[in-house]
């Protein structure tokens, strides 16, 4: 059997609603200057409609890794990033995140991130006209 081919996939505005929360944190808490330092940010993000499912369908085909880099200035965001992925994908998922700022560093066939990186294989720019959501990356990858 040929080897699976190998997609790491971002988490913030990718897999989870980073942007969204934010927004609305900055409008009922304006005084917090930065709502991403606050205990339970990350945690508590929604995930972006279809991304769980996504995940789940494209680990029959693929090995699937979850990339992201954290927010270095927040330690719970480590903490939290890991919790998003239990409370969201299962306990089983868990091993299968990376939290790396250098995401260049990792080699592998496709990264689906909503930011640009000099990637080795196939850049997948989530929200841009080509890959505007979930539905659009499956039919890509199918
Ligand atoms: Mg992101």
């Amino acid at each position: 059997m040929a080897q699976r081919k190998r997609i790491f996939i971002d988490m913030d505005d990718t897999l989870c609603q980073f942007r969204k929360r934010y927004a609305e944190k900055l409008k009922s808490h304006p005084e917090i200057a930065y709502p991403q330092s606050q205990y339970g940010f990350f945690a508590d993000l929604e995930p972006i409609p279809g991304a769980v499912e996504a995940y789940k369908t494209l680990e029959k085909s693929y090995d699937v890794y979850i990339l992201t880099a954290p927010s270095y200035l927040n330690p719970l965001c480590y903490t939290e990033k890991r919790v998003w992925v239990e409370k969201h994908l299962g306990l089983e998922t868990t091993p299968n995140l990376i939290i790396c700022q250098r995401k260049e560093f990792l080699m592998g066939d496709y990264l689906i991130d909503d930011h640009f990186y000099p990637f080795t294989g196939k850049m997948m720019l989530f929200g841009s006209p080509e890959f505007p959501n979930w539905e659009k990356v499956l039919e890509y990858l199918a």
